[in-house]
């Protein structure tokens, strides 16, 4: 699939693939599976730049581009998902202020983010606002120099070790009840906390986060009152593909692992790459490896280029490649065998691993629904 990218953008992807490799392999044998974000692997990601791909041209980074988001999530996911998910959290805690913020916002966290110093998250999901996003209960209520936030968020991904937050809040008005406004909350505020971590299938660091009559300065606002909900759903099609090249590097790992265990694991008499039953497993699970990879580089593709209906292709790209990468993770755990289900194998980690991305930033139902709208109101 290579086919669809520039030389540069080849290069850019052997780049971070000899990173992953180099640096990251080393700091994920170190520190394993974690609900921890290491530190080690904060600054490694950030020596080499990887966080410059959220920082716009004109700040000296690479210019937020889907293409080399995805190009490096695809390499970072199949090594090591704490390193995926941070440059996740890392876009989707800076694209609002890149989109949003004014001068002022922008020159306080868009810097320090990008080079590592500090850690962000994207707090929108609540006990009672899952994938219906608008019936948030937060609410910001407006005083003479800022807001008092009163509320709960769920499933907040680097929520422990991040040092501010991107939170949506409803900011009532009378005409409209239900408007959203979006803020950024730094750690230490007042009222503002951790109030538990949760416990994931695969460790992942992930947290409940409350607010009690915390106080936000105006200044810490993005954009204007009811904005929020348009903020937060454009940062959602920036991202939404490339939670689709996770799930290629995930399902890229796991074919490798599969093709490799399939030629050394004799019964029989012959390996068992040699029955056609696992051959063609082999054969389906690259096709549909092809597939995802194509559909998340062309979503990427056409949203570097503004281009029209980004949010079908990009819905299309995170919805099929998840779903396949999920299909791909089981096969080669088939191909396995028992080995495949024994505690501490890779296989079984990913197996674990990939379950996830189904579900966050619009389940595959939500992509679907996204889909289907697209084709009959066209
Ligand atoms: C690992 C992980 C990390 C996450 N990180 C973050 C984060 O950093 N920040 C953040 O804000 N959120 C995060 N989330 C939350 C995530 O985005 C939500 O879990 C997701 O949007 C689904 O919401 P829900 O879990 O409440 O499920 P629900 O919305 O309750 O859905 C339950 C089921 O019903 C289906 N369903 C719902 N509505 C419809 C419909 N209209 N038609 C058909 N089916 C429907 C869903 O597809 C799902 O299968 C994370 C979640 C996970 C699992």
């Amino acid at each position: 699939m290579d086919i669809m990218l520039t030389p540069e953008d080849r290069k850019f992807k052997e780049y971070v693939r000899l990173f992953a490799h180099e640096k990251v392999t080393p700091i994920a044998e170190k520190y394993g599976e974690t609900d921890d974000i290491p530190k080690e692997l904060v600054k490694a990601m950030a020596d080499a730049r990887i966080f410059k791909l959220l920082l716009p041209k004109d700040m000296g980074g690479e210019g937020v581009r889907s293409l080399l988001i995805c190009l490096a999530r695809e390499q970072l996911a199949g090594v090591y998902c704490p390193a995926d998910v941070t440059l996740a959290m890392q876009g989707l805690g800076s694209y609002p202020i890149f989109l949003a913020g004014n001068e002022d916002q922008k020159r306080k966290y868009l810097t320090k983010i990008s080079n590592g110093e500090i850690l962000t998250t994207y707090a929108l999901t609540e006990p009672e606002a899952g994938s219906d996003v608008s019936s948030m209960s937060t609410e910001a209520r407006e005083t003479s120099d800022g807001f008092i936030l009163n509320g709960m968020k769920k499933f907040i991904s680097n929520g422990y070790a991040a040092d501010i937050a991107i939170v949506f809040a409803k900011t009532p008005l009378k005409n409209n009840p239900k408007t959203v406004s979006a803020f950024i909350l730094e750690k230490g505020m007042k009222g503002f906390t951790v109030h538990q971590r949760m416990k994931m299938i695969a460790p992942h660091d992930i947290v409940e986060f409350k607010f009690e009559d915390c106080f936000v300065p105006k200044k810490n606002m993005l954009g204007k009152i009811g904005e929020g909900l348009k903020i937060a759903l454009d940062t959602l099609d920036m991202f939404r593909m490339s939670v689709g090249a996770a799930a290629v590097g995930i399902g890229q790992t796991a074919l490798d692992i599969a093709i490799c265990y399939a030629k050394q694991r004799i019964q029989f008499g012959r390996p068992i790459s040699k029955f056609q039953a696992i051959q063609f497993k082999l054969a389906e699970m690259a096709t549909e490896l092809d597939a995802s990879r194509a559909l998340v580089y062309r979503a990427a593709i056409i949203k570097d280029n503004n281009a029209e209906n980004v949010s079908r292709v990009a819905a299309m790209a995170k919805f099929y490649a998840t779903e396949a990468a999920f299909r791909i993770v089981d096969q080669s755990l088939q191909i396995h065998g028992g080995v495949g289900v024994l505690v501490g194998s890779t296989i079984e980690r990913l197996y674990r691993e990939i379950r996830s991305l189904r579900i966050y930033e619009g389940s595959s139902e939500i992509q679907r629904l996204v889909i289907a709208k697209s084709l009959l109101c066209s």
